[in-house]
């Protein structure tokens, strides 16, 4: 059994099992017998359970939220939509199955065709900074292409995932087609890669956990997507419109507390604007409305546990060059304000690291080429914004970085009906977007004589 802990209150809300190898191992076997009807489900009909599955999942987006509110301390904002994200997501990948084609290509002597077939069981391996999206991506085109799927949440964040599980059986879709299981990484986690009948791999989390799945999966060429760390740029030039630049810079980077793999944690701006833009970013950054998540009006909760605390304040040391700091309650809860390290040097372990907490870098740059230097100055490559007004330099910029996912003149950089994921040590594969069914299928081509 698990205890799970309210990060804003530090009370156990609930206990959870975790499952043991022989209990994963009977999971993955019953998903492996499920495979053989649900891929001969008529396309129609499938697409039908995936839109009730989102219609259900539609009618308690607020329990849902609720439940993610008080495992994770996101804000309700934040987690209402997460919960609308995986009735959105679900909705959107209900349209693929009828369009699941395959092509003809013209051969002398005959006809050739290609099909689209289920990879078979998906093991779907989440982090806990976002339980419900991150879930939703992996098993929505994984179920739309025909493939059962078993799902490890984080073993301190599995609320709302056990839920979604429920919603699934609710809306009808057959047993063992989607099953949770609740439990350690190292044990979980560990018998997805191990076991021949998994055949896929969805896992998302810390670059050096991936790093391991993937060395784990290659004597059994099990197929794999990873979604990991990141160390995201944010470059904001000298004609941007600096005040909307410093205004939506905290919201960048601060999100989630910072817990989010696209959080924009250095700042590179333009030396000539460098001094007026610290100006700006200081009350913005005090502004952020730290506090209570169960709050519409709070923008940032705590985070997820003393020892990540613990981890997100070793970064911010004695000698740390702090500029400025928000603010975050006192009393129980893993709060950590707003933190602002200001000039910070290339070279430096805070420019280099993925914090994954509320805590950002300021550099100067000098120039354009400058920009795209320092902005690619990681092992990561996962998003990045770019703040100009001059459309040409947009462009070469936005080129330039090597990221998977970049907004000009915004921070978003998610929509689930465009591609998501990294480059470099940022991940393999991408997730979301008209061709993520590509990564739950395999290609089979026929060729039929057609020679008296
Ligand atoms: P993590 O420690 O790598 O854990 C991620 C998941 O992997 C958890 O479910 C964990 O189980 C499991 N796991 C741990 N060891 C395993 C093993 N040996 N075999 C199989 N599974 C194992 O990452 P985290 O600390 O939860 O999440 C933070 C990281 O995720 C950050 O680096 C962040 O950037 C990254 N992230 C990336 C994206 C993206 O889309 N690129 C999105 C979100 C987060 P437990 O329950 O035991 O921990
Ligand atoms: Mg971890």
């Amino acid at each position: 059994m698990h205890d799970v802990i309210n990060p804003a209150t530090e009370q156990v809300i609930a206990r959870v099992p975790s499952t043991d190898e022989e209990g994963t191992d009977e999971a993955i076997a019953r998903a492996h017998e499920a495979l053989t009807a649900w891929r001969a489900v008529a396309p129609g009909d499938r697409a039908d359970l995936l839109r009730r599955f989102s219609t259900v999942v539609r009618d308690h987006v607020e329990e849902l939220a609720q439940l993610e509110v008080a495992n994770s301390g996101h804000t309700i904002g934040n987690a209402r939509w997460e919960a609308n994200n995986v009735a959105n997501v679900l909705n959107y990948y209900a349209g693929a199955p009828e369009r699941l084609f395959g092509k003809q290509i013209p051969v002398p002597g005959g006809v050739d065709i290609t099909f689209q077939e289920p990879v078979g069981v998906v093991g779907i391996i989440v982090p806990w900074n976002f339980p419900m999206p991150i879930a939703g991506w992996g098993f929505s085109p994984a179920l739309a292409a025909g493939c059962t799927v078993v799902l490890k949440p984080a073993e301190i964040t599995p609320l709302t995932a056990i839920r979604l599980g429920e919603l699934a059986l609710e809306a009808g879709l057959p047993e063992h087609v989607f099953t949770v299981v609740p439990g350690k990484g190292s044990v979980v986690g560990q018998r997805f890669v191990e076991n021949p009948k998994v055949r896929k791999i969805v896992f998302t989390g810390s670059t050096e956990v991936g790093e391991r799945i993937m060395a784990g999966v290659a004597p059994q060429m099990k197929r794999l997507t990873l979604e990991l760390g990141g160390k995201s740029a944010n470059i904001v030039f000298a004609d941007s419109d600096l005040e909307r630049a410093a205004a939506t810079a905290p919201y960048g980077v601060f999100d989630n507390a910072g817990q989010d793999c696209c959080a924009r944690s250095r700042i590179l701006v333009e030396r000539t604007v460098f001094d007026r833009f610290m100006e700006l970013f200081e009350p913005a950054v005090q502004g952020v409305q730290v506090g209570d998540p169960t709050l519409d009006t709070t923008e940032m909760g705590p985070l997820i546990t003393r020892s990540h605390w613990e981890s997100v304040a070793g970064f911010v040391t004695d000698d740390a060059p702090v500029a400025f700091r928000g603010s975050c309650p006192t009393g129980p809860g893993y709060w950590f304000p707003p933190t602002v390290l200001a000039p910070v040097s290339p070279e430096a372990q805070v420019f280099q690291e993925e914090i994954f907490g509320p805590v950002v870098v300021v550099t100067p740059f000098e120039d354009e080429a400058d920009a795209i230097r320092l902005a690619n100055n990681s092992e990561y490559g996962l998003s990045g914004s770019i703040w100009t007004r001059d459309l040409g330099r947009a462009m070469r910029v936005a080129r330039g970085v090597e990221s998977g996912n970049l907004s000009v003149n915004s921070h978003s950089s998610v929509r689930y009906w465009t591609p998501f994921g990294g480059y470099k040590r940022s991940g393999l594969g991408r997730e979301l977007g008209p061709d993520a069914l590509e990564a739950f299928t395999e290609t089979k081509n026929v060729f039929f004589s057609t020679e008296d």
